[in-house]
């Protein structure tokens, strides 16, 4: 009866904060979804440590500490005079500096860099690193930009932002649209408002200047070592598996080329306009090239491989048999139909290596399912993780070996894992990584909040 009555309580709860948060996020469709996974997670928690509820722990959650929108004006090759929106939400620092990446694509809004934010402030925590949780981007559309433009944008983005950060209060490095030729032009365009050389204000910088060996890699191989871990804990292994990876950005490029160390066949993957079934197994080294090199278009990589195949649209990848999946593109790529395609072409696990890539319903497939499902706080925290140990290299003024971060990252990449799975088993949500992740993720956040006072 008292278990019963706590459990309503916490129920309760946990509805109104939804309430307020729909309320004062008006259309901001991304972060209530973020939300509400978090929020579903949580009851349990909330019902036997009634302390959360009594300091209205998550009122205060879901409320970023800041949200600032600037405006980014900028000349393209042209002459003409264009101008985009800027975001960062530095949404939480109760363990360390604001942390997370920033984004440049069209559909960056502030209900999108709010939901990026939520989710960083779990996955942040997950990796037992020190660091808060943030978010920032722009709507501006690199496609089809010049490298000036690239730049010009750059420095005019950081020239607004760069009030806001610092190696102690918020560190942002690179999303989707954002890799190392752009955090080095924000990195230098930083040094010359500053006036001195502060290596700790960005990560996922190049290697000559404070960058950590091992980052590039770090998230997609992040996502294939906890995979790994989940299919070790049931007997089973990547290798001989058929896999799908979508994306063909750093993440999913990463993740294949570790998936393929460990024997398995990738034979998929994608980018916004189609995707490639190869099924001789992807060669990594014409997407690389194609991708990194030749900044063209994954339809190219038929021309080097005319056995492979090329669709139009991205749906079409989760209709492809394979075993293991990893969603490596962007937030909502996985609906319901597409889950349930997976699921009876006979997919064993799920790795999600973007963010949110699965819609709510589709994850509700996986877990009914009892698809072994790794949510993607957990399976792509390796990025922002290693990101931890550049910050601390930087402090320190030394580098370690790929060797020496690679094993950090395959250490904080189990830890994670064992920690999920330990929450969840606490709480009577046996293998549900997603409730376990969640709860691991939140209680470090809530202490360390009710801690330091109101
Ligand atoms: N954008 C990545 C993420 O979503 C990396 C962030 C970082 O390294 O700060 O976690």
């Amino acid at each position: 009866k008292q278990e019963h009555t706590e459990m309503q309580f916490a129920i309760n709860y946990v509805n109104e904060v939804f309430e307020l948060v729909q309320k004062r996020n008006p259309y901001e469709s991304e972060f209530h979804q973020a939300v509400k996974e978090v929020f579903d997670s949580l009851i349990p928690v909330l019902a036997r440590n009634p302390i959360y509820i009594e300091q209205n722990i998550l009122e205060r959650m879901v409320e970023p500490e800041r949200v600032i929108s600037f405006k980014v004006p900028w000349v393209d090759d042209h002459g003409a005079v264009k101008v985009n929106r800027g975001f960062r939400v530095q949404f939480n620092s109760a363990i360390g500096p604001y942390k997370g990446g920033i984004r440049f694509h069209p559909s960056v809004n502030a209900s999108i860099v709010k939901f990026l934010g939520f989710e960083q402030i779990f996955k942040n925590s997950l990796t037992g690193q020190p660091i808060g949780g943030g978010k920032g981007g722009s709507d501006f559309d690199p496609k089809g930009k010049s490298d000036g433009e690239i730049m010009r944008f750059t420095q005019s983005f950081m020239s607004e932002l760069s009030k806001y950060i610092g190696p102690d209060v918020d560190v942002p490095a690179g999303d989707i649209g954002v890799g190392a030729r752009e955090i080095g032009f924000m990195f230098g365009q930083y040094k010359k408002i500053r006036g001195g050389y502060v290596a700790g204000v960005l990560t996922g910088k190049g290697l000559q200047y404070g960058g950590s060996l091992g980052r590039t890699e770090a998230t997609g191989y992040g996502t294939v070592y906890f995979v790994e871990e989940m299919l070790k804990d049931k007997g089973l292994s990547f290798k001989g598996r058929t896999v799908v990876v979508s994306g063909s950005g750093n993440v999913s490029i990463y993740a294949i080329e570790k998936a393929q160390q460990l024997g398995a066949k990738v034979v998929a993957c994608s980018d916004s306009s189609g995707y490639i079934y190869d099924k001789q197994g992807i060669n990594l080294e014409t997407v690389k090239h194609l991708k990194e090199v030749e900044k063209k278009r994954i339809r190219d990589y038929v021309n080097k491989h005319p056995h492979a195949q090329y669709f139009e649209g991205c749906q079409g990848i989760w209709s492809i048999p394979c075993e293991i999946a990893l969603p490596c593109a962007t937030q909502n790529e996985i609906d319901e139909i597409s889950a349930n395609m997976l699921v009876s072409n006979g997919v064993v696990a799920i790795g999600e290596g973007a963010n949110m890539p699965s819609t709510l319903d589709a994850m509700r497939v996986f877990l009914d399912r009892k698809i072994l499902f790794g949510p993607a706080k957990a399976v792509n925290a390796g990025g922002v993780a290693v990101s931890a140990l550049e910050m601390a290299q930087n402090s320190m003024r030394l580098s370690w070996t790929f060797e020496e971060v690679d094993a950090k990252l395959q250490e904080i990449m189990k830890n994670i894992y064992r920690n999920s799975m330990n929450a969840a088993l606490e709480y009577e949500a046996v293998d549900n990584l997603v409730v376990g992740a969640n709860i691991a993720g939140f209680k470090k956040v809530a202490d360390a909040m009710i801690a330091q006072g109101v």
